[in-house]
């Protein structure tokens, strides 16, 4: 074997195995926003809402989580 070859191989799969669990940290810790959310929007699907508790918007009566700083159907903003 030419140990050129392991002198390329070794420290290529070292940083693979590195590269990988950065990635799965970095989805892990939500740093992937696209992944994110996608599972956000499995969450809110799987739920029938028991979780977090919903509240009217007093502009435009929809419900939506209490803890929306915003009104997602209207915009209306909450924070005083
Ligand atoms: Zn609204």
């Amino acid at each position: 074997m030419d140990g050129l070859f392991f002198l390329i191989i070794v420290p290529t799969g070292i940083f693979l195995v590195f590269l990988y669990f950065v990635i799965k940290a970095a989805v892990k810790n939500g740093i992937i926003e696209a992944h994110d959310e996608i599972k956000a929007h499995e969450d809110s699907d799987e739920d029938d809402g028991n979780s977090i508790e919903q509240t009217s918007c007093p502009q435009c009566s929809s419900k939506h989580d209490i803890d929306c700083l915003a009104c997602p159907s209207c915009g209306h903003k909450y924070n005083s």
